[in-house]
């Protein structure tokens, strides 16, 4: 993390001497967001950057997002809040999507993030304090629509409807749930979810209303409401299961080679000796491992590209290190401090997450500390 900190000449050396480079394109990032926002017809774009910005960088992510337009943004924990509230202007809104911790809700307000209040408890702490500061106080409210997870289930707005009191005294900025399902687009729940929502927000005191994440966006219009919450896509991550990914690629991982070598035939390669060679092979051993978020589930699956030519990655994943079979490509392209592509547009994050068996989400979210950083910015 250190490395990551230094700026110029100190950069290109970090660069040069991490086991790892990560290259973020902002300019992809603006790119997804302007599609986005072109796809929702005047909808407000928000953006979802909890996790550190799916592990790309929160407050470059952010700030990249802001200068596109976005003046929404969306983080999980209060801390996510606070460590971004300083570095933007009070027109950009920033969405506590846990809520205010109990008790802690002096502090959600003292630091200017706008807390979702999810539950009836949460409510009547917001409440407490709104009458405390004798002002009202901004606040989201989740409902429940089908996850089970977040928000007000029905019978929690039927209080709400029967003692008005309980929402008296918040400005209340819009309405929200959360799709289970809405990768897939022939799901039975996202109608489902869409009328439950519907519904719930008929009872509700008349105030704006958000529902889409990324993949709800691509749902069509009657999903898309007041203000959208996109995250997955604008990193690059596909929208549509089953579909062409329409977003482009922001992510690219290159890991260094370390060593190479040759190894007869009937050798075993790595940790409980799961790969055996088949014939004389070449072995290149790269600086990443599953301690850099290079998920264990890849070994023996996952590939890399050198100079466009795909390779197996073969023998378990070690916590630094993953073994390569470079037996097809040409030596000048295998040697110790050479780069290959981990992730990159030809193999991006979702054929990664495919053959480690999860979803881009969690490829993008463990992104290692020790890789070195660069940032490509948006001109
Ligand atoms: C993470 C999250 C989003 C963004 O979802 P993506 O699938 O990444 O687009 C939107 N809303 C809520 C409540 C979330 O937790």
């Amino acid at each position: 993390m250190l490395l990551n900190q230094n700026h110029g000449q100190a950069s290109a050396v970090a660069g040069a001497i991490a086991g790892a480079v990560l290259s973020i394109d902002l300019g992809a990032l603006r790119d997804n967001y302007l599609f986005l926002r072109q796809k929702l017809h005047g909808v407000a774009c928000g953006a979802a950057v909890k996790a550190d910005g799916y592990g790309l960088g929160a407050l470059q992510v952010a700030r990249t997002l802001v200068q596109a337009g976005c003046r929404d943004l969306f983080v999980a924990h209060l801390e996510e809040g606070i460590a971004l509230r300083p570095h933007f202007s009070a027109d950009v809104a920033i969405y506590i999507m846990h809520g205010a911790p109990v008790g802690c809700e002096a502090e959600v307000l003292a630091h200017g993030c706008i807390p979702m209040l999810n539950s009836l408890p949460q409510i009547t702490a917001w409440r407490e304090l709104a009458s405390q500061k004798g002002m009202r106080l901004p606040a989201v409210l989740q409902v429940d629509t089908g996850m089970a997870r977040m928000g007000l289930g029905a019978d929690e707005v039927a209080a709400c409807v029967a003692d008005p009191e309980l929402l008296a005294g918040f400005e209340l900025l819009f309405l929200m749930s959360h799709l289970a399902c809405a990768e897939d687009q022939s799901h039975g729940m996202n109608l489902q979810q869409l009328h439950a929502f519907k519904t719930l927000r008929q009872q509700l005191p008349a105030c704006r209303a958000s529902l889409c994440n990324s993949s709800g966006i691509f749902l069509g219009e009657d999903f898309h409401f007041d203000i959208a919450r996109p995250g997955i896509a604008l990193y690059g991550g596909a929208p549509v299961a089953g579909q062409a990914n329409p977003m482009r690629s922001v992510v690219r991982l290159q890991g260094r080679i370390i060593q190479t070598r040759q190894i007869p035939t009937q050798t075993s390669v790595g940790y409980s000796a799961t790969w055996r060679s088949q014939k004389p092979s070449t072995i290149a051993t790269v600086a990443v491992g599953y301690a850099d978020g290079w998920l264990r589930s890849l070994s023996n699956r996952g590939v890399a590209f050198i100079a466009g030519t795909e390779v197996p990655m073969v023998g378990n994943v070690s916590m630094d290190t993953i073994t390569l079979d470079v037996t097809e490509i040409a030596p000048e392209h295998v040697h110790p401090g050479a780069l290959v592509d981990l992730i990159s547009a030809e193999n991006p994050v979702d054929i990664v997450a495919q053959r480690a068996g999860t979803i881009s989400y969690e490829i993008l979210t463990s992104l290692g500390a020790r890789y070195h950083r660069h940032y490509i910015e948006a001109h």
